[in-house]
């Protein structure tokens, strides 16, 4: 532990929010004294771990990246992490994010853009680049991010780490800061599938804390693949917006799948630009309602005004970010009256479609296989400035969020990763198959 407190000390001041050296010493402490004992300690027990700076871990600054709460400290502690806690891991750091997970390159923070574990010229990836870094980079041993668009799966692709982004509801989003509420997810970025099956056994499960949460079934640690056959869109890759290196190894990870007996069918589904835009209709709606509780009166600094009013307005309007506020606008509009008909309704019917057409896919098949991105990272500085081209950016991750399903980033069959998906509450089948894959 007080290693790693150390390399994140000296090294990665671009994936730190807030270090946690008092917790983890006296946590390092407790564990060191039990094994000093001869006592027994269990699977998870001193292991280090970070933690995405949108959940709440009681007595620890919690700022979501953001200016609004750069001093706010959590009261209490989210569910995925106390049961953390409870089985004796190590909290290390709170770890840089996109502000309120709005983003694609964690450079949508106040605390510098995060630097990508391979090539740190290169964008560290987001909404969690802090905690897929960190993983990487081996100053925590796994990370617990958060994806409600692709924010596990697209930074674990971009540094070459496993990130999965469970079935929603599988995990309680209880205690974590609501981006929006209906895709966000809780899931683990680390070294290995195996890791990866550790941590979500822990942290699964019902939670009255959060009413969408189901009870599932431990994962086993079987690696028999009982999988027949695996399905591909064709409008991701029948498409100019795909490079032509991911589009190759992509078509070669297919070959080498067929080669080992598996059967592999195309698939027709919605373009890529229909996901990105039904999405963001979605997310920013559920954002602009989220956020309006931040208003300089409960949580978090205020700016005062000559009135009420003034103060929720000028409050809001120096301390979110710019893209923060392009997404509260954008939100607004589409459900006020006149345009919600028009625009939010016609996202949630889409919606419907895209979930309808996924399980008609899984009945043809077991697993989706696709790229996590259409295009290596970009520089650092080049996609702050286009909002539009990184929300295209988002392309082939966005889908399963609507969808609900589970889905995991192996670092392997593309260059910035292969996605595996399975039809919902089959993240078991997720595992295993990528236990065959490696
Ligand atoms: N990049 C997507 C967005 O900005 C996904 C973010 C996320 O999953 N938090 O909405």
């Amino acid at each position: 532990v007080q290693a790693k407190l150390d390399l994140l000390k000296q090294n990665s001041h671009n994936t730190v929010n807030a270090l946690l050296d008092d917790i983890a010493l006296g946590l390092a402490k407790n564990v060191d004294d039990k094994i000093a004992k001869g006592e027994k300690i269990g699977l998870l027990e001193g292991i280090p771990f970070g933690i995405k700076d949108v959940y709440m871990l009681q007595g620890t600054y919690t700022t979501a990246s953001s200016n609004l709460l750069k001093k706010y400290k959590s009261s209490y502690t989210a569910t995925a992490i106390q049961k953390l806690l409870d089985a004796g891991a190590i909290p290390l750091v709170k770890e840089n994010c996109d502000s309120f997970g709005h983003g694609s390159s964690s450079e949508n923070t106040i605390f510098g853009a995060v630097k990508n574990a391979v090539n740190p010229d290169l964008v560290g990836g987001g909404s969690s680049g802090g905690s897929a870094v960190n993983v990487a980079k081996d100053y925590t041993v796994f990370s617990i991010g958060g994806d409600t668009g692709g924010s596990i799966r697209q930074p674990a692709g971009y540094n070459k780490v496993y990130g999965l982004k469970p079935t929603y509801g599988r995990i309680s989003r209880y205690g974590l800061m609501a981006y929006a509420s209906s895709t966000d997810c809780v899931g683990p970025i680390a070294k290995s599938i195996e890791d990866i099956k550790i941590i979500l056994n822990e942290i699964s499960g019902k939670d009255v804390k959060d009413q969408t949460t189901y009870t599932s079934e431990l994962i086993s640690d079987e690696t028999k693949n009982d999988v027949k056959s695996v399905g591909y869109f064709k409008s991701f890759i029948e498409t100019d917006a795909i490079s032509k290196e991911i589009k190759d190894d992509f078509l070669a990870t297919l070959d080498k799948i067929k080669s080992k007996g598996i059967e592999v069918k195309e698939l027709d589904f919605f373009d890529a630009d229909i996901l990105v835009s039904t999405y963001y209709t979605l997310a920013m709606a559920e954002t602009a309602s989220n956020l309006s509780r931040l208003d300089g009166t409960n949580y978090g600094d205020r700016v005062e005004g000559e009135n009420l009013k003034d103060t929720y307005s000028i409050t809001r309007s120096e301390k979110f970010s710019e893209e923060t506020k392009r997404r509260i606008v954008g939100g607004n509009q589409v459900l006020s009256q006149g345009f919600s008909d028009e625009i939010y309704l016609k996202a949630q019917n889409l919606r419907d479609q895209i979930s309808a057409r996924f399980s008609k896919d899984f009945e043809a098949v077991d697993i989706i296989l696709s790229p996590v991105t259409p295009q290596d990272p970009p520089k650092i500085g080049d996609s702050l400035n286009n909002p539009l081209a990184m929300y295209l950016s988002d392309a082939y991750t966005v889908g399963f969020s609507l969808g609900e399903l589970p889905t995991l980033t192996i670092p392997k069959g593309t260059n910035t990763g292969l996605q595996i998906t399975a039809d919902k509450k089959n993240d078991a089948e997720v595992l295993h198959f990528a236990n065959f894959l490696n």
